[in-house]
């Protein structure tokens, strides 16, 4: 396939290749779409393996922050960048400042926020060669760390779930398996204890795993075992790729929703749940709080509030909720007609702005 081919295939608006000798930076911007607005999306820094594996991961990250935005009725458009290289080793104030020019070039067609290798603080010094950026630290205005509305968001989309599910819309006394106890995963699991859920919980970070049992009350299960432990909720809050031929016969739930980043493997994995009557929460749909926190930084023309972010952060619920009536309408699995709704918005936003709406 041509370079020409992989950017055509999902539709990309641009892909621009970033180098600066002086600062030893290299790095790969994509642009998915801008139809809605402005491309919001974090600069990830990885020690990729080649430009191929950093090409393609660009590509696919910045189309799902498109889906992501557009699901949330953002202003927003999808857009991605990779830095090549170690963030350990590699990573200073000069790369962050040419990071900075380098988004500048693009004149506010993509804005940059934090993503894994970047922290907030980075954004801080990148925002002192460009106003395209977002996501910076409370004390200098910005949003701080996405984890803890991303964790509200999958908390609310839970209590969705459960409506749809003929129950209340309360976790209280419902059991929750939660795979993964890090930033967002341990917001969670002290959400769910304090409205009275039983946690199941597991990370391979057995400190984490510690914290949850003695502080919260949580079973303790091994890594393996997360997934096919009898509950009624089962939230992946760990890796991508974690609904898959192996792992969707196994399971003993009701309902997965959980933060984790393209949760299944493929497609036919999401037709399998639906087969086996488990409703999932698209995971771009649910764990879209950190980014709807992170808008309101760039969007409120009085200033980021945390408080009215978070108010928008919880219709997280509403949007499932109209998905799930909608996947109900068609008797198709939601995670194909969240994918349809956001095509359908995305179209008819092009046609009025080319003039044919
Ligand atoms: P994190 O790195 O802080 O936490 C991940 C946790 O999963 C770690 O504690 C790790 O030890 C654990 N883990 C790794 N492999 C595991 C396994 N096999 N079994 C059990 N636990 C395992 O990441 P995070 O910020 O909490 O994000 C969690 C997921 O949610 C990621 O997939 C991320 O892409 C996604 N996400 C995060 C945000 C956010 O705001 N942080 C927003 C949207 C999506």
């Amino acid at each position: 396939m041509t370079l020409f081919h992989r950017i055509e295939r999902v539709g990309h608006e641009s892909v621009t290749f970033f180098s600066d000798p002086a600062s030893r930076l290299r790095m790969i911007l994509a642009v998915h779409n801008t139809v809605m607005g402005p491309a919001l999306g974090g600069c990830r820094m990885w020690a990729y393996a080649g430009i191929d594996e950093a090409l393609e991961d660009v590509l696919r990250l910045s189309r799902a922050m498109t889906y992501k935005s557009v699901m949330a009725g953002l202003p927003f458009g999808g857009g991605k960048a990779v830095v090549l290289g170690d963030p350990k080793r590699e990573k200073d104030e000069i790369l962050l400042l040419a990071i900075g020019r380098a988004v500048s070039g693009l004149g506010g067609r993509y804005i940059v926020a934090e993503d894994v290798g970047m922290t907030e603080a980075d954004m801080d010094v990148i925002a002192q060669t460009t106003r395209w950026v977002t996501g910076r630290t409370l004390s200098h205005g910005g949003s701080g760390d996405p984890s803890e509305p991303t964790a509200i968001g999958v908390f609310e989309g839970i209590k969705s779930c459960l409506e749809q599910c003929g129950d209340e819309p309360t976790v209280r006394g419902r059991t929750i398996a939660i795979q993964g106890l890090g930033k967002v995963g341990s917001h969670l699991a002290r959400l769910a204890a304090a409205e009275g859920a039983k946690l199941f919980v597991s990370d391979i970070d057995s400190a984490r795993l510690e914290h949850a049992v003695t502080e919260l009350g949580a079973h303790s299960v091994m890594p393996d075992a997360i997934l096919s432990v009898p509950c009624d909720i089962v939230s992946p809050c760990a890796l991508g790729g974690v609904l898959n031929e192996k792992t969707v016969p196994a399971l003993n739930c009701r309902i997965v929703a959980g933060s984790a980043n393209n949760q299944l493997e493929a497609d036919v994995d999401g037709d399998a749940l639906f087969g086996r009557g488990i409703l999932y929460a698209p995971d771009y749909v649910i764990n879209a709080g950190g980014l709807i926190n992170l808008s309101f930084e760039q969007s409120s023309p009085g200033g980021y509030e945390r408080a009215y972010a978070l108010t928008k952060v919880r219709e997280i619920s509403t949007t499932l909720t109209r998905l799930f009536q909608r996947a109900r309408a068609q008797a198709a699995p939601p995670f194909r007609v969240a994918d349809q709704m956001v095509e359908e918005r995305l179209a008819e936003a092009k046609a009025q702005r080319d003039g044919k709406g």
